[in-house]
């Protein structure tokens, strides 16, 4: 595999690339969710970019970057059957020498929800992000649902700031029982990943009682809530049911494009996961 380890190696490589190029920016432990973003670049592009980088920028002091998984032998394994022209693997002082000072901050769409559990967040999501499409210099960027407040700020960052990339938003990949997969997944025992499948289960209750006419955000919110804290192991974070563009919660009566998303935390881990709704869906 053509692994590169550094920005200017990066950068002498991209210039003999031409035509389309899809980049699928990843933490590492990569799983079915980000090989689903790979199969789709590959399915659309000429050329395909996986980055993996755990980001430290976007984890606070109390957050579990310690304990992030990563494997990387096993990350190059599972990227093999793929069409991957380029691995980008850049060390943390490649990415944030000493002295760096510049951050990208988006000011609307990050101060809610995982913004506001999680302050430092989506400026160090929006500040690697940015740095790795100016290396990178993508056609298109591929971005899963499964974090949907940061596909919507990814998507505002390239609208603010006019980069030429189209931005792809994948659908979420789950495990059989439902659970969204994730990196973090894996710290999870065999007991707790069942218990965990209950978000998802929430979540299709939330959309089932709007299916059945029901039209108050706090009866959804409610709902999810009920069914999340029969497994008592699981703490709630957040139940949220925002209008989908704006991410602004709603009160009242929901519009016709929702977001209904949710954060739990499994002991240590924290674990989120969302839905999509339209009333009337476009055709
Ligand atoms: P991460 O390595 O967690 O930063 O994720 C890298 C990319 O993979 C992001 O665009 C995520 O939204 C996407 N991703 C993670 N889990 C899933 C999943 N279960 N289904 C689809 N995309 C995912």
């Amino acid at each position: 595999m053509n692994t590169i380890n550094t920005i200017q190696g990066f950068q002498v490589w991209r210039q003999g690339i031409s035509g389309s190029l899809g980049f699928v920016p990843t933490m590492g432990a990569l799983h079915g969710g980000h090989l689903s973003l790979v199969a789709e670049a590959n399915k659309m592009c000429q050329h395909t970019v996986v980055s993996i980088f755990l980001n430290p920028t976007q984890f606070s002091l109390d957050e579990d970057m310690g304990t992030y998984p990563q494997n990387l032998r096993l990350d190059l394994e599972v990227l093999s059957p793929f069409h991957v022209d380029a691995i980008f693997l850049p060390s943390d002082s490649e990415m944030f020498p000493k002295g760096f000072s510049t951050f990208v901050k988006e000011t609307n769409l990050s101060s809610v929800l995982e913004g506001k559990s999680r302050p430092a967040f989506f400026q160090g999501v929006t500040t690697v992000v940015n740095k790795l499409f100016n290396i990178v210099q993508p056609t298109h960027g591929f971005f899963g649902e499964k974090d949907a407040q940061q596909l919507l700020i990814v998507k505002k960052i390239v609208k603010d700031m006019a980069y030429p990339i189209d931005i792809i938003a994948c659908p979420i990949i789950r495990q059989d029982n439902g659970l969204a997969m994730s990196s973090r997944n894996s710290h999870l025992s065999k007991t707790e990943l069942e218990s965990a499948s209950i978000i998802y289960q929430a979540l299709q209750d939330g959309k089932n009682l709007i299916k059945s006419g029901a039209r108050d955000a706090q009866a959804i919110r409610e709902k999810i809530t009920r069914t999340i804290i029969q497994e008592s192991i699981l703490q709630i974070d957040y139940v949220s049911v925002a209008e989908a563009d704006t991410l602004i919660e709603i009160s009242g009566e929901i519009p016709n494009n929702i977001l209904i998303s949710t954060a739990v935390f499994l002991g240590e881990t924290r674990l989120i996961d969302n839905c999509s709704y339209s009333i009337y869906p476009s055709k």
